[in-house]
């Protein structure tokens, strides 16, 4: 599979104009004002690097096209954690979507209120559940009948009332790869319309619950409006059933999961709002959409340089100092990312090569089967759209550090992130005591 997760049936979206994230200016790429090569020569590499400027004009996007209704943009944390991004969503007046209290720690941190956070996830645990109570977060997104039941008595325990809402399931197949598929009724996430009316029931009487919302999400990386439309009829009806019972929700939540242009198809954040608004028009219910991807997706890029190139029989290896410990989505998804030279070269001749890292596994890959000028060793090449879900599925394997991270705006570049040292590789382990004690 050549394309973004998806593969070819992900078609239905159309070419969308990405953010203006990277400039050629003579034979350099700029991000903003400021050099890549620069840029990677400064902060060393591998380097992810996320421009402010285009995760704004992302905001922009979905807030002039929902503009009809009342638009609360959860971003969803697990995308990319940093604290420098977040701060700026809080700041921008965004919230969050949250999964664990890790990610509530980091919210929380970064000054977005508890008032605008939501909780998702099918797995909470009691301690994550009286974290968020304390924060006084905006609705927990209940996934299964047992977290309902835990979260009315830890509410009862502290004398607080729980605001929730359910996910629910609505049996939506969207385009997209299996992994990131979760609105079918075969999935582990969400709950079934019935069982999730007989909840909000339940609760309606319960004094430590406060239904609140409603709650679906039906997967990552769709381009095409429609399921999102079927999602939205699907919740309305649910909203609908429950007010004639004297149930009120302020809100209905459609998740996130917004293609963006790995390779030239995304999702129109025009035409997704044009199909959504007249449905919710009049209906005094807050819309909350959770995007993750689709605000630093396409903002940032991981710079990498090039450390050997290798025959080997009739492929050509280009091996850089970043794979799938710094970006696992090509050997996890088969995802695809664009990748260029940073600077370009005259005379290059245009090969076909597998873009490799240096970790000890076959699968350790950036791309397959890819036609770029062919680079010589010292050199930069740029992974772009790898602002999400990049720096957060990072890992020590191979004692790999793990990079760091630049915001750029305008002209100024700002270390988010430092780079790990080999002292961070042992926080918290012991070495055994050399001579031991014989037990008594
Ligand atoms: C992952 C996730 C999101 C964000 O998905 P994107 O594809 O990054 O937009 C939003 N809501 C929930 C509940 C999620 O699990």
């Amino acid at each position: 599979m050549s394309n973004a997760v998806g593969g070819t049936e992900a078609r239905q979206g159309g070419p969308v104009d990405p953010p203006p994230t990277l400039e050629r200016r003579g034979r350099e790429l700029f991000m903003e004002e400021l050099s890549l090569r620069e840029l990677a020569l400064r902060f060393g590499t591998p380097l992810y690097v996320y421009s402010l400027r285009a995760v704004e004009t992302k905001v922009r996007a979905f807030r002039q096209a929902f503009a009809g209704v009342d638009l609360l943009l959860a971003y969803s944390v697990k995308a990319n954690g940093n604290l420098a991004l977040l701060s700026r969503f809080a700041r921008l007046g965004l919230g969050a979507d949250i999964v664990s209290g890790g990610e509530l720690f980091r919210a929380l941190k970064a000054g977005i209120p508890g008032s605008k956070i939501f909780f998702a996830g099918v797995g909470k645990t009691d301690q994550e559940l009286e974290e968020a109570l304390d924060a006084r977060i905006r609705a927990f997104h209940v996934e299964t009948t047992a977290e309902l039941y835990r979260l009315e008595e830890l509410a009862r325990r502290k004398g607080v009332r729980a605001p929730f809402g359910v996910r629910i399931n609505p049996d939506i197949l969207p385009s997209t790869h299996e992994y990131i598929r979760t609105g079918q009724a075969q999935s582990k996430f969400g709950l079934a319309v019935p069982i999730a009316v007989g909840l909000y029931r339940w609760a309606a009487s319960r004094p430590h619950l406060v239904p609140r919302g409603i709650d679906v999400h039906i997967g990552s990386q769709i381009v095409d409006p429609a399921p999102y439309k079927r999602a939205l009829r699907s919740v309305l009806e649910v909203v609908r059933l429950l007010a004639k019972e004297g149930i009120r929700l302020e809100y209905v939540d459609l998740g996130g999961g917004f293609g963006i242009s790995y390779d030239g198809v995304g999702m129109d954040l025009g035409e997704l709002g044009a199909e959504l608004v007249p449905l919710l028009e009049g209906s005094g219910l807050t819309l909350v959409l959770e995007p993750g991807r689709a605000l630093v997706g396409e903002a940032g890029v991981l710079l990498t340089r090039v450390l050997a190139v290798k025959r080997a029989g009739s492929k050509t290896f280009v091996i850089t100092d970043a794979g799938m410990t710094e970006l696992l989505r090509p050997s996890h998804y088969g995802a695809y990312h664009p990748i260029r030279p940073v600077v370009e070269a005259e005379g290059r001749e245009v090969c076909t090569v597998d873009v490799v890292g240096p970790v000890c596994e076959t699968g350790d890959f950036l791309a397959r089967d890819r036609q770029i000028p062919l680079p010589r060793a010292g050199e930069f090449l740029v992974v772009e759209a790898a602002g999400a879900y990049g720096f957060v599925m990072a890992s020590n394997y191979n004692a790999r550090l793990r990079p760091a991270e630049v915001v750029v705006e305008g002209n100024q570049a700002f270390l988010a992130r430092e780079r790990e040292t080999y002292e961070d590789l042992v926080r918290g382990e012991r070495i055994l005591d050399p001579c031991p004690r014989p037990a008594p």
